[in-house]
């Protein structure tokens, strides 16, 4: 349908070319010219009938009228001025809306669409710095803290979807998940050049998902990446606005994901019958339904507080001992900066997350109990190999009263972390100091993985020309 304001711009058009004003218009087709030149104007719906008498006093046709191409390249311009005038960006400046009058010429026309455009991809540049990706993200944590990692809405959708499809039991097969996407009248196809920017490419107007190469056949990789670009669809997610919307978005699609690989129901039940055994683990969890620990792990504290009543904490932590992504409800202090952001920071290093990297054998979860000043907690940690062939470990761990419920709970290991007091592990021994200071050099190496600068495309981290170029080269076959 075409919009209000490019039908006004082929009504005044072919009105101007008939060489009628707007009064002598009006009084052929029965309505006022001020009407009319609402109208035009994009504000006011005409009725059937009345695009009907207009089409036929013009000489033209009424799908003349509801071409959805602008008339003219400068009527193109008038509509886009309009467009771009509505954007929140802009909006926020509380400048008046200008209106593109006849006096007004082509070239502050051209000027004022051209300072929009520059404006909306300065506002979209700021948006993609690390300070505001740092903010937006610790806001985001601090949102699901309150909402025990539990998102109903997104449960509820997960089921429905799975219904639709037949699903009930076992892990998610690949079948299932193209039986979801022709549902929603998507083709999900595996190419190998996706622009690196991105992790999977949807072309709406063709129905396509693009999707990496399936070179694990029944991957979790796979499937879950699938179910991401359909939440995208079924969330009806529109280009965000703002860093927070784009990582709310991103929250979301990987919470369909998960909640679709590892549905409520069969979940709870798993994991409620895995307690009264008293022989719940994040390892059989991960086996039942075919995803990696750290999908289980997550997945586990979405379910947790709200279905099994316990507080929990979840870390992914590297081998230098960073802090890549953090979540807990059982009052664990995660070490955060001064702007109360976690992403990068250094975890106490008598941590289960820290101590297992020092392990021979990582094939099975190593088990602690840490003395904290904020209670003692037990935890599970698995240690796995990222694509770039660096280690990190996952952790799970509820607080020692609810230890009782988890295979493992029987270990001796136990640690004492007075983290964040200095004195901890941050600053060295007395002795230390004096032997070592001032008698040693060292050169820094630089933190490239958090939260790094990012190209600001429409999509924050995607490069837009990358990305056309893309769609524009499958698009033809
Ligand atoms: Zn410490």
């Amino acid at each position: 349908m075409t919009d209000l304001a490019t039908l006004g711009q082929r009504i005044r058009h072919y009105r101007g070319s008939a060489n009628l004003t707007l009064e002598q218009l009006g009084a052929t087709v029965g309505i006022a010219g001020s009407q009319l030149s609402l109208m035009e104007n994009g504000r006011r719906e005409p009725r059937l009938s009345v695009l009907q008498s207009i089409a036929a006093a013009l000489k033209v046709e009424v799908s003349d009228l509801l071409d959805p191409a602008p008339p003219s390249p400068r009527a193109a311009m008038e509509i886009e001025l309009e467009r771009l005038q509505r954007s929140a960006v802009y909006a926020g400046l509380g400048l008046p809306v200008i209106r593109p009058s006849r006096t007004m010429s082509d070239e502050t026309l051209e000027a004022m669409v051209g300072l929009h455009h520059e404006l909306a991809r300065r506002a979209r540049e700021a948006i993609a710095t690390p300070e505001e990706a740092r903010r937006a993200n610790t806001e985001l944590r601090q949102y699901m803290r309150t909402q025990n990692n539990y998102l109903p809405a997104i449960e509820e959708l997960a089921q429905e979807q799975l219904r639709a499809v037949g699903h009930a039991t076992g892990a998610l097969t690949h079948r299932s998940v193209n039986l979801m996407a022709k549902r929603l009248g998507f083709e999900l196809i595996y190419v190998s050049d996706l622009p690196h920017s991105t992790r999977s490419v949807t072309d709406l107007e063709n129905g396509r998902i693009y999707l990496p190469p399936a070179s694990i056949p029944g991957g979790h990789g796979l499937r879950s990446m699938a179910l991401q670009a359909l939440a995208h669809r079924l969330l009806e997610h529109h280009e965000p606005e703002s860093y927070a919307e784009f990582l709310r978005q991103r929250l979301e699609i990987n919470y369909f994901a998960a909640a679709c690989l590892m549905p409520l129901k069969q979940s709870v039940d798993f994991l409620g019958k895995a307690k009264s055994d008293k022989n719940l683990a994040v390892e059989d969890f991960r086996d039942a339904f075919g995803v990696t620990h750290e999908a289980a792990a997550l997945r586990f504290t979405n379910l947790a507080t709200t279905h099994l009543g316990m507080t929990v904490h979840f870390l992914r932590v590297g081998e230098d001992g960073a802090l890549y992504k953090g979540y807990e409800n059982d009052g664990l202090n995660l070490p955060t900066d001064v702007t109360g952001s976690t992403e990068g920071q250094i975890v106490c290093r008598h941590w289960a997350a820290r101590r297992a990297f020092e392990r021979t054998n990582r094939t099975t979860e190593f088990y602690q109990y840490t003395d904290a000043p904020t209670g003692t907690y037990w935890c599970s940690t698995q240690i796995g190999t990222a694509a770039s062939s660096e280690e990190f470990s996952i952790t799970f761990g509820v607080p020692f009263a609810d230890a009782k419920w988890f295979r493992g709970r029987e270990t001796t290991f136990r640690q004492q972390s007075k983290c964040p007091d200095p004195s901890c592990c941050r600053r060295p021994s007395q002795e230390l100091s004096q032997r070592w200071s001032h008698k040693a050099w060292a050169s820094a190496r630089m933190h490239a993985h958090v939260l790094s600068p990012l190209p600001s495309g429409t999509f924050p981290g995607v490069d837009d020309t990358e990305l056309y170029d893309f769609l524009e080269a499958h698009s033809e076959s």
